[in-house]
């Protein structure tokens, strides 16, 4: 059974992630989409949140599981023995930071783990989490870079923290 896990921030979820789940799943025969509880970063979800968001996103991909993680990711991939790690790349901007993650991974494991790269599809190469909260705050359109589940949790986010006016009407 090949087995891969897909780790990242997630927050939240994007269609660009989705797009990089879906296509994944057809590759493994099951895909584990990990959130990392990063405490170096602010996010806007907790951990909770970013996994109930995924599953619900996910419920269709029979062959797919939400979890999460603290830590190094290769601690994590050693627990549940997965060896394989999945990642995005939207731009040569990525590249660089991907490789050195690889690299650093694969050392810190003693060469167990891989990572499989999948390059993004063209129309969401210009998405990321941090531009979908951007054009939320200031009450953007976000219907095309988010299901429109998250984008209601998106907005009630910053409608409750006082930051958002205009909602949806640009
Ligand atoms: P991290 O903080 O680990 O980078 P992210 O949630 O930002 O977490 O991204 C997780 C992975 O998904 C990364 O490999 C990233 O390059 C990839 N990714 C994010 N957005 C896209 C996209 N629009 N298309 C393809 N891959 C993406």
């Amino acid at each position: 059974m090949k087995r891969a896990v897909y780790p990242g921030s997630f927050d939240p979820m994007t269609y660009g992630h989705l797009d990089i789940i879906r296509r994944a799943s057809e590759i493994f025969d099951l895909l584990i989409v990990s959130v990392l509880n990063n405490n170096q970063k602010t996010p806007l979800f907790s951990v909770e949140e970013r996994v109930k968001i995924l599953k619900e996103a996910t419920k269709d991909i029979p062959n797919v599981q939400v979890d999460s993680f603290s830590g190094l990711l290769t601690n994590y991939a050693a627990e549940k023995d997965l060896h394989v790690a999945v990642r995005g790349l939207r731009a040569i901007t990525d590249f660089e930071y991907e490789l050195q993650l690889a690299q650093t991974n694969r050392m810190l494991s003693g060469g167990r783990m891989d990572t499989v790269f999948l390059t993004t599809s063209l129309e969401y190469a210009y998405l990321s989490s941090s531009s979908v909260k951007e054009i939320a705050c200031f009450g953007g359109d976000i219907s095309k870079t988010v299901p429109e589940f998250v984008a209601e949790q998106i907005y009630r986010k910053y409608r409750s923290a006082g930051g958002l006016s205009g909602e949806g009407n640009q």
